[in-house]
This record gives C-alpha cells, sequence and structure tokens, in this order.
C-alpha cells in the first residue's frame, strides 16, 4: 500500500547541540534546506559537556547567534591542580593554569539544557521543522531512503528523506538499531558526575590566591574550569553559575573499580584532600554514572546515513574537547550534503575522505589520552605532557583557524613525524613514572608551586609570538625534567 510521507532533504535523529550545529552550518550555505529533527524529550534534561572552549566560542560566533553565549557563565581560564601526596597543607598543591586574558576569543560554562534549547529554538527560527517529543516506532532504510514512522503526542507522522543523520548522542540510534560496529579502542574510562550547591570558598580548599590572575585576567578564578589530577583519574569543577558548581570524575576502568558508583564518588570526595575540603557543607543533586565513556564507530556513515557528535565517537572530557569535534563535524556535513542535493550526485571519494580524516582525529586523541592517564597525576610528567599538546593544538589547529575560517574545520591529527615524536615522548614519560615508582620518588615542587602555561590568544601583533613561546616552554619543560631525573640519578650514587 502507498502511503503519503512527508519529504525532507534530511531528517535528524535528536535535538541537541549536533544536531542544531548541523543545520546552522548547512543553512550558511544553502537557507532552503528541507530539515526535519526529531528530539525524543519534551524538555531537556540536565546534560554534561558544560564546559565550551575558545574554538567552539569561535564557531557559534561565525554561526552568527553569538548572542546566546551572553545569557552563560564566562570562563576565565583553565586550570589543573596537582596533589601527589594528598596533602592537606594548600602549599603543597601544585598549579599549572592558563588564566583567559582579554583577546580574540573566550570560553563559556555552560547550563546545557538552557544552551540546547537556545540553539534548537535558532533552528526552528530559520525553518527546520521539529516534531517534540518524537518517538521512532519503525524505521526502515535501504540506499539513499530513510522512512520513519514517528508517533508524537498521539498523532503518527509518517517521515521520509535521502539522507538521515544520527545526533541521537549516547543513545546511539544507527548503531543499535543498524547493527553499526565499535572500533576496538585501547582507552577503558568510565565516569561519575553531579551538580552541588554552596561549595567552599577558595581560603578553605584551594590554592592561595593568584595575584596575576586577579589582576589581569578576564574574570574570577573560580569561574575557571579547575581540574583536579590524581592517580589514575582526574576530577573537573565547573561553577555554572554562583550557586551551582559541576563537579565530575573521569577514571580508568582498569584501574579503579568499585560496586556502587555512588558510594564510590562520595568515598572518593571524603578521602580527598581537597575535594572533602571543597564540598564539607555542599548539598549534592542526583549522581549520573556512565559506565563506559571513550568508542569510535568503524564508519561514520553509509550512503544515505551518517553520524555526528556522541552518536559516532567519543574519547575523553579533559580540556572539553567535544563541542569543539562536533563543530568541526558539522562544517564538513554541511558540505557534502548541500552538495549532494545540488549535484544530485554521490560524492563517493569526499564522504570516504570525511570519515577517514574523523576516524584519524579520534584515533590522535586516543593515543593522547590513553598516554596521559599512565601519569595523570605527576606534577611535571602531566605538565610537560600537556605543554607538547599546548604547542600542537595552538599552532596546528587554533592559529589556523582564527587566521584562515576555513581550516577551523580541519580537526587535530599528526602526520607521521609527529606521530614518532609523541610515541617518543609517551615512552619516555612513562619510563620516567614507572622508575619513580620503583624509587618511591614524586615530583619534586617547592611550597606554592605556580606555573603559567603561556597559552592565550591575545589582539594585535603579539599574537603571533604566542607559538614561538609555547615551543619554548615546551622544550625547557622537557630538558628540566630530564635534569631533574640526571640528578636524581647522581643523588643515588
Ligand atoms: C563525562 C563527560 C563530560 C563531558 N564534558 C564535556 C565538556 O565539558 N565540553 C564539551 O564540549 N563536551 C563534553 N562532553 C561531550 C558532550 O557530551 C558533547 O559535547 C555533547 O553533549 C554531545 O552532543 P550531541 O548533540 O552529540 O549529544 P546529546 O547532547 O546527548 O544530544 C542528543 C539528543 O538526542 C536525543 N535523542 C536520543 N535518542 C533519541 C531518539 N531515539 N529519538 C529522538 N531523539 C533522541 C536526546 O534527547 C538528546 O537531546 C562530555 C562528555 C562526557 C561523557
Amino acid at each position: 500500500m502507498k502511503t503519503n510521507r512527508e519529504k525532507y532533504d534530511l531528517i535528524i535523529v535528536g535535538g541537541g547541540a549536533a544536531a542544531s550545529f548541523l543545520c546552522l552550518s548547512i543553512f550558511k550555505l544553502n537557507p532552503n534546506f528541507n530539515i526535519l529533527i526529531l528530539e525524543q524529550s519534551v524538555t531537556f534534561p540536565l546534560k554534561i559537556g558544560e564546559s565550551l572552549i575558545d574554538m567552539t566560542a569561535l564557531f557559534v560566533q561565525r554561526l552568527g547567534i553569538e548572542h546566546i553565549l551572553t545569557e552563560q557563565t564566562t570562563k576565565t581560564g583553565i586550570r589543573f591542580l596537582f596533589n601527589e601526596s594528598n596533602s592537606f597543607d594548600r602549599a603543597d598543591v601544585a598549579e599549572f593554569a592558563s588564566p583567559s586574558y582579554k583577546g580574540r576569543i573566550k570560553g563559556y560554562h555552560l547550563n546545557r539544557s538552557l544552551f540546547d534549547q537556545q540553539l534548537l529554538d535558532e533552528v526552528e527560527k530559520k525553518g527546520v521543522h521539529v516534531i517534540r517529543p518524537a518517538e521512532i516506532i519503525k524505521n526502515v532504510h535501504t540506499e539513499f531512503d530513510n522512512q520513519l514512522d514517528i508517533q508524537s503526542n498521539g498523532e503518527i507522522h509518517l517521515v521520509q528523506s535521502k539522507w538521515l543523520i544520527d545526533a541521537s548522542g549516547r543513545s546511539r540510534f544507527i548503531q543499535r538499531t543498524m547493527n553499526w560496529k565499535d572500533q576496538k579502542i585501547g582507552l577503558n574510562t568510565g565516569s561519575v558526575m553531579a551538580h552541588f550547591k554552596n561549595i567552599a570558598e577558595a581560603d578553605e580548599w584551594d590554592t592561595p590566591m593568584n595575584k596575576e590572575w586577579d589582576t589581569c585576567a578576564i574574570g574570577k578564578r573560580k569561574f575557571s574550569t579547575t581540574h583536579l589530577m590524581r592517580k589514575n583519574r582526574w576530577w573537573w569543577i565547573i561553577r555554572l553559575d554562583n550557586e551551582t558548581t559541576s563537579i565530575g570524575v573521569v577514571f580508568d576502568n582498569n584501574k579503579v573499580k568499585f560496586e556502587n558508583p555512588e558510594e564510590f564518588f562520595l568515598a572518593e570526595i571524603k578521602n580527598d584532600a581537597q575535594l572533602s575540603r571543597l564540598l564539607a557543607k555542599a548539598e549534592i543533586g542526583p549522581i549520573r554514572h556512565i559506565e563506559s565513556v571513550p568508542y569510535v564507530s568503524e564508519r561514520l556513515y553509509s550512503k544515505g546515513m551518517a553520524l555526528i557528535g556522541e552518536s559516532g565517537a567519543f574519547i575523553d572530557p579533559l580540556i572539553s574537547p567535544g563541542l569543539e569535534l562536533i563543530s568541526q563535524q558539522a562544517l564538513t556535513l554541511a558540505e557534502l550534503l548541500v552538495d549532494d542535493k545540488k549535484t544530485n550526485h554521490f560524492q563517493a571519494q569526499k564522504w570516504e575522505k570525511y570519515n577517514v580524516l574523523f576516524l584519524k582525529a579520534y584515533a590522535a586523541r586516543l593515543k593522547m589520552y590513553e598516554a596521559g592517564y599512565n601519569f595523570i597525576e605527576s606534577y611535571d610528567l602531566y605538565t610537560t605532557w600537556l605543554k607538547a599538546g599546548n604547542v600542537k593544538y595552538f599552532s596546528g589547529v587554533v592559529y589556523p583557524s582564527i587566521l584562515f575560517p576555513k581550516k577551523f574545520k580541519k580537526p587535530l591529527t599528526f602526520t607521521r613525524i609527529e606521530q614518532l615524536g609523541v610515541s617518543f615522548l609517551i615512552h619516555r614519560l612513562k619510563k620516567i613514572h614507572t622508575k619513580r615508582i620503583n624509587e618511591g620518588r614524586i615530583s619534586a615542587t617547592l611550597p606554592n608551586t605556580l606555573k603559567y602555561s603561556g597559552v592565550r590568544i591575545p589582539n594585535g601583533a603579539k599574537f603571533y609570538i604566542i607559538p614561538l613561546k609555547l615551543i619554548g616552554k615546551a622544550m625547557s619543560g622537557y630538558l628540566r625534567l630530564e635534569l631533574v631525573e640526571l640528578k636524581s640519578r647522581f643523588k643515588k650514587h
């Protein structure tokens, strides 16, 4: 029996940030694209992914919807705090800081439910048809033909499109219904998180005040994305506003075992010198557990279907790369889909190029994050690692994206020579870490150690000197580390 189906150029499953980023990128190229979004929720629940880095803010700005960020909290920088001996003396906490100074771009801490809703409102205004709440009760897919039966508020909608994009996040609609497989990966992490109210002020738990931050940065230290680096795990502290703070831990599942995630989360907080004081009087909201954080689909498209955002892959939230990768994907997918509609021709090579490029980008991040968990608690090992990462990220991604807007869509990948360099550094840092464990040593830091990453994106001519400074910091950091190791050898003899 023939049915009358409403026809669209594109149907998107899921109405989160990935879906909206894609629609807005498409409309920049072709405002007449006929898109349907199916979103299952009536209103967005509390969502994770609350730190938006400068690069994603740049993307939002270029989409022409920067105004939505004014309702969010300005992120004032990034901090990494190390406390290898779990000391209650605040002077023993070593800090690696990147305050945000006035410059070309800045980041934000997001109320994600609000942000995703604002984005969805923007795309609706531009003509996207949204069915919400949408329950997909039947889906049939053949090459370049997707037919879905949707139930919404007691009505049935029969819809059809040439292309279907999965933006359903961790629900992973295509993976589930079409049995697409995931790659085998080495990284095996989990996460537990909650929102807190009434957390303690800095003088009860944080490192002593930082004059430079207070006088030069764009805002108070407490609104920075703060990472507590601990053995086999790291914590994020993200103040969403004056009341609510998001706190979560990501850990290596191979090394950190527990039966009950809530008990684990509360015990970890109680036993940690800084967290216990930060949260001594805080009220805690619902605790959420994600058993397996990373995964990567074996492929990102087929003829008539493609994945974007967390429906396809996710690696690790440290330094908040989630939304940035999604924006890069959105730009590339938008070009492919608009081109497909214009020419009515499937550009097989270009789609394959997209697939290979993004799978390479995930592989690069997997390598970096996987290695990092080996020495994540160590101040000098991990900051050496971060400094090397800063050189690559700022000179390879941030700077080109600011100077040449078309470069924005190229995600971070490594050349063969860079891969050799990364492998060497990983090998060296792991070796030093193992040696230190065998010798009962940790990073030797002076009281109140505070070092700056040198990362900034200033206006004017200074902008061009920063990558050179970052190279200098990375090289001197590494040499200092080797010197420390050399000295320790002589001390023994
Ligand atoms: C622990 C952790 C911390 C993170 N922190 C950060 C961070 O600080 N910064 C950052 O940039 N990223 C972070 N991320 C990644 C972050 O989750 C992503 O950036 C982003 O939320 C993914 O967006 P998305 O649109 O792909 O998925 P989602 O935001 O999950 O949106 C998917 C949407 O699809 C809908 N949906 C699902 N199934 C269906 C269905 N069958 N039918 C219809 N609708 C459906 C859902 O209701 C939802 O609205 C973090 C991830 C983890 C695991």
